[in-house]
């Protein structure tokens, strides 16, 4: 199962489909062209396809609060601490 071990040491599950830790980001530049490609075939199949192609994936650590962000999508994730 994917996961994420956090700088706290908690373990941050990203297993499950869909999952309560995972957040999908969209770059406010590209809702425009989401919302167009959503319209042009507007099927389950193609908004889920959309969303992941265009969303960043984000984890939220429930223990610490940190942010991790998988800024490239290659699933390599850089973690940003709340002050
Ligand atoms: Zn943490």
């Amino acid at each position: 199962m994917p996961s994420i071990r956090c700088i706290c040491d908690h373990i941050i599950s990203l297993g499950a489909i869909p999952s309560p830790n995972k957040y999908l980001v969209i770059p406010d530049v590209t809702v425009e062209d989401f919302v167009e490609e959503i319209k042009a075939n507007p099927s389950d199949e193609q908004i889920f396809d959309s969303l992941h192609k265009i969303a960043k994936d984000l984890a939220k650590c429930a223990s610490c609060g940190r942010i991790w962000i998988d800024e490239k999508n290659d699933n390599v994730y850089r973690s940003y601490a709340p002050e």
